[in-house]
């Protein structure tokens, strides 16, 4: 018997990204690091009710060498000062590497889990791209598709799809106040 959990995507949930070419890029100068509206409300909701919140996020650039890991502390200093999480778990290696922890992998929610002594079945991963989707059905816990309309196609289907964190708030807390079967 553990805690619920809500796993959180980075780049897209919690902060703007930004698109380049179709695809969705992370925030590059502190500046750009911009929580989204409503993400330090419904964080603050989440935590009211008793749920573990840990941000797990791929981090490639980190392995490619085009981010700073001294950048990278101070987007999470910023994150830390305005939304209530406990943890933040990154993946810092590229999709060549073959690591456990990089999403679609579920080594990040999987490690971060056995950690805080979450209860899988009545936890929630919300992010806005396939990996996400995938991570969190590979290790067993429901999926929030945050959607905000890149139009990147997904694999798995997501449990449910909401366009901001704010919007899937209702529903995150339905999910993982859920008596245990
Ligand atoms: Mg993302
Ligand atoms: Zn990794």
């Amino acid at each position: 018997m553990g805690r619920p959990a809500v796993f959180l995507d980075r780049d897209g949930v919690l902060n703007r990204a930004f698109e380049r070419d179709g695809v969705p890029v992370p925030p590059r100068t502190l500046d750009e690091f911009e929580v989204l509206p409503g993400v330090a409300e419904a964080c603050a909701a989440f935590r009211a009710a008793g749920l573990l919140l840990v941000v797990v996020t791929n981090q490639p650039d980190l392995a490619r060498g085009t981010l700073d890991p001294t950048l990278l502390q101070a987007f999470h200093d910023k994150l830390r000062a305005e939304v209530p999480v406990d943890d933040i778990v990154v993946c810092p290696h590229s999709g060549h590497e073959g690591c456990w922890c990089r999403k679609p992998r579920p080594g990040m929610i999987l490690d971060a889990a056995r950690r805080h002594g979450v209860d899988l079945d009545r936890s929630v991963a919300a992010g806005d791209r396939w990996r996400d989707v995938d991570a969190a059905h590979r290790a067993g816990v429901s999926s929030v598709w945050i959607d905000w309309g890149l139009g990147e196609p997904l694999r798995d289907a997501p449990g449910a799809r909401f366009g901001s964190l704010a919007q899937a708030r209702e529903y995150v807390l339905e999910v993982c106040g859920a008596p245990r079967a």
